[in-house]
């Protein structure tokens, strides 16, 4: 094969690709070559990759809001409750969610590199695997906070969890107040997922 497609579908040539994605093409060809996978296989797993979503966190979250059993069973067993909506969260070693208060307010970052729970949010967004994230979180999260639009108290506390390979994070929001009037699915669009790294606090009416 002499050209690649992008997520986007265009055709690049093999030279104006970077070392490191040249090296992924020359691997993927021989493992379809020696026949270790196949088209199939690929175009299958890329479906799985772009089936994960923020929409995946946002329908745990707002489940999570209507339903304070769940909410609880969620926080015992995050992955049992995430298979319960048929969200599959055992590829994550150890997940645990992180429920914000009006007193404390959770915010995640990866220090080292970009650890993130993929199964429930896709991938993660650029800013979070930039360097000034990854600093920025731990030496001044209200001031992140702040950049994204979110100005606390002062008598609220601002706690900065690390993710690792080890250990994922989902932060739960606040429920909106004045949200009693909308359904589950409404909620679930209040729910972004900035909120659920934690820079943000859920939208407060409907986009
Ligand atoms: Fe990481």
């Amino acid at each position: 094969m002499s050209a690649t497609n992008d997520q986007h579908g265009h055709e690049h040539p093999r030279h104006e690709l970077s070392h490191y994605a040249k090296r992924i093409y020359a691997i993927r060809d021989l493992l379809l070559e020696k026949g270790v996978i196949t088209e199939k296989d690929i175009q299958c797993q890329i479906e799985y990759q772009e089936a994960r979503s923020p929409a995946n966190g946002a329908k745990i979250v707002a489940r999570a809001w209507v339903d304070s059993e769940f909410k609880a069973r969620l926080i015992a067993e995050p992955k049992a409750a995430c298979a319960e909506l048929g969200i599959d969260a055992a590829a994550l070693n150890e997940f645990v969610i992180l429920e914000n208060t009006e007193k404390v307010r959770h915010m995640v970052v990866c220090t080292l590199c970009s650890c993130y729970p993929r199964p429930i949010l896709g991938r993660p967004p650029d800013w979070y695997k930039s360097f000034n994230y990854r600093q920025r979180s731990v030496t001044d999260p209200r001031g992140v906070m702040r950049e994204f639009g979110l100005v606390l108290p002062d008598d609220v506390e601002v706690r900065v969890h690390d993710s690792t390979a080890d250990i994922r994070y989902l932060v739960l929001p606040l429920r909106p107040r004045g949200t009693e009037g909308l359904s589950e699915a409404e909620l679930a669009k209040l729910v972004t997922r900035d909120s659920m790294i934690g820079v943000m606090d859920a939208l407060p009416t409907l986009p």
